[in-house]
């Protein structure tokens, strides 16, 4: 995510309850919950119609990863089997939208599979519905439950996004449950620049991320992460897992999400369903509206820019700048697996948002959109294949979204803005003072929103400089490819990005570690 930023010299854009129902029968499908006479669910979170009954459960043939190997690219097409323990995820979703009105509402149904990771029995799961945060303008609701054959009402978390489901058993470690849920989405809109959100109706877009029932990263202790989301950062926190998404939309509309496009046919009524498949990927995203598009590649892998009319101009440039970060990232880093990358103009997503082979663009056509653009296309390597989590530890992925701008500004042969870019940071650091306050705290624990992003975007940005200075430019280079080979598709920590960064250089990194990223210091400033 970029925040716009003003600090001193210049403005900156940076950017449930069981319930013990009468034994469902193992073998049969379950039977819909209207059937059973239960009475009209549910907790709810926001007083929004329920769904009116559990839908019955889809067929879905987990064994078949055909499809989201076709959303990798040829080299890395294995990866859609070696991860047999990801939940994988089937979604479909009904998007009720005109453009020219200022509400859209989305029916759907997602079935999963979930598996317990733990060496211990599993008690509950846990469903975030991220659309009710403030940083979303939507009302989700979600539930009752299937989960193996037993209907399962949850129970609201107490922070208000996640419901958490008692099991009707305990799970036991490497055992997978199933679960089938229904969910309903209010988005409101519009959203505009001066009020931004992550969700919502954009200049007659539908920007729609994280639009179904999330299960939270399950920590290797056990606990589910449902911390809710302080303003000014990243809200999920999310396991790689694999995705078949069915969105039934307008005609007429165009529909750009995570993954790739792998089926397209009509549905009555004017409307279009859309399928998707996802490689390993931590969560899904899609926006739908009238755009412009361009494409560009990146040696095998297609970036498409899509933009407003009204910024039709730029929808190549925007296009061609996402497919050389890719190039540069893929090359310095290492390489984007997936075969598609979509750059989405969105003018009320904050200076700019990245999902997992999706990004919004909060600046298109702003004059310095290109600086966000690498930003946010840096995001696929530092938060979609390196996980971490974004509340507590986000400079692992915004410090290193930042200096990933200087790095782009190198590969392509103008260090001067490189350079500038580091300057910029440096000046604003010092015009805000409290230089030595450390990067690596939660989001929670910045006094202001401004300052998050000072501390741990610029500073944090400053940090990398000064890794690299520690341990020269070819170890450096050395150690950014091991960290993405240790942590592809899995979750970094502040201490394995240090352990990693001490076993390439042979070096003991505490000091530089505790001056930045700890415990804060005066730092020598150049
Ligand atoms: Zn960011």
């Amino acid at each position: 995510m970029r925040v716009r930023l003003a600090a001193g010299v210049a403005l900156l854009s940076l950017a449930c309850s069981l319930i013990s129902l009468p034994a469902a029968p193992t073998a049969a499908p379950p039977p819909a919950l209207a059937t059973l006479g239960l009475p009209t669910p549910i907790p709810t979170l926001v007083p929004t119609p329920p769904p009116q009954a559990l839908p019955p459960t889809p067929i879905v043939d987990w064994s078949d990863v055909q499809l989201q190997r076709e959303a990798l690219l040829d080299a890395f097409a294995a990866d859609a089997s070696n991860f047999p323990l990801a939940t994988r995820y089937w979604i479909e979703a009904v998007v009720d939208f005109d453009p020219l009105e200022s509400q859209a509402v989305i029916v759907g149904r997602q079935r999963l599979r979930f598996t317990n990771p733990l060496e211990r029995p599993l008690e509950d799961l846990v469903l975030m519905l991220w659309p009710n945060d403030d940083q979303y303008a939507a009302e989700m609701q979600a539930g009752p439950a299937l989960i193996d054959g037993h209907v399962v009402m949850p129970e609201p978390e107490p922070q208000g996004v996640g419901l958490r489901f008692r099991l009707p058993a305990a799970l036991p470690p490497g055992e997978a449950l199933d679960l089938t849920i229904p969910f309903h989405i209010i988005a409101s809109g519009p959203i505009r620049p001066d009020t931004p959100r992550r969700f919502g109706i954009d200049e007659g877009m539908l920007l729609a991320p994280t639009f179904y029932p999330l299960v939270p990263r399950l920590t290797p202790e056990g606990e589910w992460q449902v911390l809710a989301a302080p303003p000014g950062g990243d809200t999920t926190n999310s396991d790689i897992a694999l995705y078949d998404v069915h969105l039934t939309v307008p005609d007429g509309l165009a529909v750009a999400a995570t993954g790739r496009e792998v089926e397209r046919q009509a549905g009555g009524d004017g409307t279009l369903i859309v399928r998707f498949a996802s490689g390993p990927t931590r969560d899904f995203a899609f926006a739908l509206g009238r755009f412009v598009s361009a494409e560009a590649q990146a040696g095998d892998v297609l970036v498409r820019a899509w933009v407003l009319e009204e910024h039709a101009a730029a929808a190549e440039d925007t296009a061609r700048v996402a497919a050389r970060a890719v190039e540069a990232f893929g090359q310095l880093i290492g390489p984007y697996p997936f075969d598609e990358l979509d750059v989405v103009d969105a003018p009320g997503a904050f200076g700019g948002i990245e999902y997992p082979g999706l990004v919004f663009i909060g600046v298109v056509g702003e004059g310095w959109d290109d600086i966000v653009v690498v930003h946010e296309v840096a995001h696929q390597w530092f938060y979609a294949l390196i996980g971490n989590d974004q509340l507590l530890e986000p400079w692992l992925d915004e410090a290193a979204a930042s200096y990933a701008e200087s790095l782009y500004f190198e590969a392509i042969g103008d260090p001067r803005t490189a350079t500038g870019l580091l300057d910029e940071d440096r000046a604003i650091l010092r015009s805000t003072g409290g230089t030595d306050t450390p990067i690596g705290l939660p989001v929670s624990e910045y006094g202001t929103e401004a300052e998050y992003g000072v501390y741990v975007y610029l500073k944090g940005a400053l940090f990398f400089e000064a890794l690299r200075n520690r341990l020269g430019q070819e170890r450096f280079q050395t150690f950014l490819q091991i960290y993405f080979t240790q942590h592809r598709y899995g979750f970094a920590t502040a201490a394995s990005f240090q352990s990693t960064a001490e076993a390439t250089c042979s070096c003991d990194l505490e000091n530089l570690f505790d001056l930045w990223v700890y415990q804060g210091g005066e730092l020598p400033l150049p």
